[in-house]
This record gives C-alpha cells, structure tokens and sequence, in this order.
C-alpha cells in the first residue's frame, strides 16, 4: 500500500499527530478549516490541500481529528468534504470524539465510496500528541487495522482493537464520562478544602497518595492550584463528550446521573466565559460564588 497519509483537522490534538507523521517518514496532506495553522507543518514537509477532498486524493489513510459530531460530519460530507476525494480501497479513521451513531452513518458512507471506516478515538492529551505516545481505542476489522497499523504507530504508544466500527467510540465515552466527573468532583472538592481553614498543599498531597489519587486528580489539581489554564483539553469539549456520553448511555438503558451534574458544572463554566480555557478551569465559577 503506498504511503501517502491524509489528515483533516490541526487543533492541539491533530498539530501534535501530524507532526509525527512527518518524522515518521509518511508522505502527508493536511487540511484544516483554518489555514494558518498549517504553517509549522508546510515548513516541515506536509502539503498543504485547501479542501478536505483535495486532502484525501490519492491517500491511502485519512485520519479526521476534528472537534465534534457537526465539525466531522462537515469535514467528512460537507461541500468538498473528504468522502468525496477518497479513493475505492482507502482506509478513513476518524479519530475525533464523536458519537456512536454518527460513526455508523460514516461507515455507511465509507462503505458506499468503497472505502473502509476505522473509529479510532485516543487517550492522551496535547502533551501525547506532540510525544507520539496516544493510546488508540480502534473499532473495525482486523485486516484495516493491519493495514493501518504503521501509520497508527507513528503517533502511539498502544493501539487496542475493541471490536467491530462503533466500538472504539463507545470506550472513548465511557473513558471520558469518568475523566469529566472526576474533574468536576475534584472542583468541588478542591473549592471546599481551600474554605476549610486546611493547608491546600498537605490536602492535596494526602489525596493524591490515597485512594482518589489519579493521573487525572494530580494533573488537573496542579492546573487548578496554579490557575494554569492554557489548553490540554478544551472545557467545551469536556462539555461535549459528557452530552454524548449520557445519550450513549441511554441507548443501553443506563442514566448517567453523575454525567448530567458534571455537564451542569462545565455548562456554567462555559456561560461564565471559559469555554476556550483548559477543562481545569471548571473550577473558577466555583471560587467565584
Ligand atoms: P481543537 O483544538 O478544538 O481542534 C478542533 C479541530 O476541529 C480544528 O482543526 C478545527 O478547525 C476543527 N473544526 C471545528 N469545527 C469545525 C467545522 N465546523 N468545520 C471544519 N473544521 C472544524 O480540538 P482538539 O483538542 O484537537 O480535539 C480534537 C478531537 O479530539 C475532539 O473530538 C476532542 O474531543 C478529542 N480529544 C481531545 C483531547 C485533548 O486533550 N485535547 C484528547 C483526546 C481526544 P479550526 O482550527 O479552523 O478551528
């Protein structure tokens, strides 16, 4: 299979992942709504498309990382859009965090253009993606995700096949309703040990060594102490992946009651302007009141 590799959308995540197609050696198209910030990747090699059709011509993979459901569905069928210039044979990966039922339609849309869907969401924030160490949670048939996998681990540390094309989307909901409640819960619970009269750093440090103590807990409680919120992961986006999680949720007879709080918290936080800072920022309106 020849080696020319697409991908759609440069945010935090697809900047860091198209960088490492580069060094891998890939021969690479990028396609980004907005163009400017294509600019670092043109000067290290990558060629610029200024449509996502034009991005995905002659391209064996075509890798989406864009924001959401809408954002992928326009990228992918929009005017231009990326079904449009994809070759029969191709492999899509769409990488984006989006909801189950929009990756079935696009598999059915692949399918039509003779191509073939791999849902490839990942764990690992801005710092993974720059380092090459994402985690890939695929769902799809073994053969694409062979055919695939060198292109794949040029931007990972681990690939996981979770099943047939839905399945690595489903993970990533249930991954992200944790991840968001615990960073709401870590809000509130934050907020409280700074009005308790405790000294926030010994708190901090008996949480983190105890039971509640996670990756998460110490990145983000770091964040929070520091009102350091310069972008890892976008608070609307958090906001987002806990709407898709609660409606995936339903579909298995399952109300996420804690994803529901949790949304509130980062909702308000969105009405309070902090929409494009880092998800740690949740806790501001809380501190606030
Ligand atoms: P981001 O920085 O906001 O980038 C979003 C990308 O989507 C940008 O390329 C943006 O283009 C594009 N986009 C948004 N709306 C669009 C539209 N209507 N039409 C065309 N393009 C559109 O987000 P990110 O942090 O890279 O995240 C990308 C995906 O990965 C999301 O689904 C996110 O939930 C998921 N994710 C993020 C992280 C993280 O830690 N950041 C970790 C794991 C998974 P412009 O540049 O023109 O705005």
């Amino acid at each position: 299979m020849a080696d020319h590799i697409a991908i759609l959308g440069l945010g935090t995540m697809g900047a860091g992942m198209a960088s490492n197609l580069l060094k891998g050696g890939f021969s690479l198209a990028v396609y980004n709504r907005t163009a400017a910030k294509a600019h670092a990747l043109v000067s290290a090699g990558a060629r610029l498309a200024s449509t996502p059709a034009e991005a995905a011509k002659g391209a064996s993979i075509v890798i989406g990382m864009l924001a959401d459901d809408a954002a992928s569905r326009e990228v992918w069928t929009g005017k231009y859009g990326a079904l449009e210039g994809s070759s029969h044979g191709a492999i899509l990966i769409e990488s984006s965090t989006v909801s189950p039922a929009w990756i079935a339609e696009l598999a059915g849309l692949a399918a039509k253009r003779g191509a073939e869907l791999l849902d490839a969401p990942v764990t690992g924030s801005r710092m993974q993606a720059e380092a090459g160490q994402l985690t890939f949670l695929v769902g799809g048939s073994e053969k694409a995700l062979e055919a695939a996998t060198p292109v794949l681990q040029s931007m990972s540390k681990q690939i996981v096949l979770l099943g047939p094309v839905g399945s690595g989307a489903k993970m990533k909901l249930i991954n992200n309703f944790l991840c968001g409640v615990q960073v709401a819960s870590l809000a509130e619970g934050l907020t409280w040990i700074e009005r308790s009269g405790l000294n926030r750093e010994q708190a901090l440090s008996v949480l983190k060594s105890g039971a509640p103590g996670s990756p998460l807990f110490s990145a983000i409680s770091e964040r929070m102490v520091n009102h350091d919120y310069a972008v890892n992961f976008l608070l609307r986006l958090m906001t987002k992946d806990l709407a898709y999680a609660h409606a995936e949720a339903t579909n298995c007879d399952v109300d996420l009651k804690t994803a529901e709080v949790a949304r509130g918290l980062f909702q308000s936080a969105i009405e309070k302007g902090f929409a494009e800072e880092d998800m740690a920022a949740v806790i501001e309106p809380l501190r606030a009141k």
